[in-house]
């Protein structure tokens, strides 16, 4: 079912938690809300689930208005970060429990419970108490519990954030494969970039209850709209660096260094005068080489450092550090004076007082 949020907000005291946010979420979607902690995601999921009443604004879950409806009547099902589940019932009489609440007859509600503990792969376990189960096996049967009812819309608040970094994996994987299996529309709280950038369709990033950008993940990455939002994906983060536009619109040469490089990515932009800028490259978007010589960003390599099969580069330009990413083929010691290029087209540049992208 379709999520459609207009203006919402949600006002506690003087806090403002979510201010005027706008977005749609399409039937079957799954979209990570993304942000630092205290943005207002937690806010924004229990205002959908109906625990939290918006101060303005409207939601609407395809057609219907749904601000003063109770949460048993919104057609959701939800997964909590402790996964709630009681300890004194065993894992079917768990998972049937909201159909035992809606006086769904025994055997038919056995059923239900059965067809979902399938689905979520602990058909098993069916006579455990929860005490009896690892991390990930409650977590399985916290989404059998949710689902159980065929909910339209599934919320999930840091359903991972109990588990350790193996089955946070696992479970990842699981609930994309679940979602994809049951085709319901999923709104998954979580402040890991990691996590919403490999299970989601699209990725809505909040910051001190603002919006700030709602896409794909991989464009959200390529083509972030601001500074914040280049900052908050990635990992290692992408380098920020003042710089300033030159006369010719087609360079930048970057604060304190004398470095002049020409970007390919300026010659398509809204840019009309020089201006100061806040220039933004991925570690991944460099090419580094010891040839002094050439155009580029110079400094010193202060540390190698192994990750995963590649290098990365601290280096030194500046009195600032300078992340770059190399093939381990390419040999470097700390010391090397080096300098960087940027790869066509992957520089970013933001406005240095908004931190706009003007790309
Ligand atoms: P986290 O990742 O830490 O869970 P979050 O992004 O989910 O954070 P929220 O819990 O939605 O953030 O909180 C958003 C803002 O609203 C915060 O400033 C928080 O202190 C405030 N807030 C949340 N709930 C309440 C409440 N019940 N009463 C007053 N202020 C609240």
């Amino acid at each position: 079912m379709e999520v459609q949020l207009k203006d919402v907000t949600m006002q506690f005291n003087n806090t403002t938690a979510v201010d005027r946010l706008n977005v749609t979420i399409k039937d079957g979607e799954l979209v990570s809300m993304l942000g630092p902690s205290g943005c207002g995601k937690s806010t924004t999921l229990f205002m959908l689930a109906g625990l939290y009443k918006p101060t303005a604004g409207e939601i609407f879950f395809g057609d219907r208005l749904v601000n003063k409806i109770e949460p048993e009547h919104r057609e959701i099902g939800m997964v909590f970060q402790n996964y709630a589940l009681y300890p004194h019932l065993t894992v079917l009489k768990n998972i049937m429990f909201p159909l035992k609440m809606r006086k769904v007859p025994n055997k038919e509600a056995e059923e239900l419970a059965r067809e979902m503990a399938a689905l979520v792969q602990i058909g098993h376990l069916l006579d455990r108490k929860p005490g009896q189960l690892s991390g990930g096996q409650q977590q399985r049967v916290a989404i059998a519990r949710a689902l159980v009812k065929k909910p339209k819309i599934l919320l999930l608040d840091e359903p991972l954030s109990n588990l350790d970094a193996r089955l946070r994996l696992e479970m990842r994987e699981e609930i994309r494969r679940i979602q994809q299996e049951v085709k319901i529309t999923t709104i998954f709280v979580t402040h890991d970039q990691e996590e919403a950038m490999s299970i989601s369709d699209k990725i809505l990033l909040m910051k001190d209850g603002k919006f700030q950008q709602f896409c794909p993940p991989e464009e959200m990455y390529d083509y972030p709209d601001n500074e914040f939002v280049a900052s908050f994906l990635g990992s290692p983060p992408i380098n920020l660096c003042p710089a300033s536009i030159m006369d010719n619109l087609k360079e930048v040469s970057i604060s304190g260094t004398g470095d002049v490089i020409s970007l390919s990515s300026l010659l398509k932009t809204k840019i009309s005068h020089a201006r100061q800028v806040i220039l933004g490259v991925r570690p991944e978007d460099f090419y580094v080489e010891k040839d002094e010589n050439k155009q580029g960003i110079h400094g010193k390599t202060m540390m190698v450092e192994r990750i995963g099969r590649d290098h990365l580069l601290n280096v030194e330009v500046q009195n600032k550090t300078i992340r770059a990413i190399v093939s381990p083929d390419f040999r470097i010691e700390r010391g090397d004076v080096v300098k960087l290029g940027i790869l066509p087209g992957r520089a970013h540049v933001f406005d240095a007082h908004t931190g706009e992208s003007l790309l």
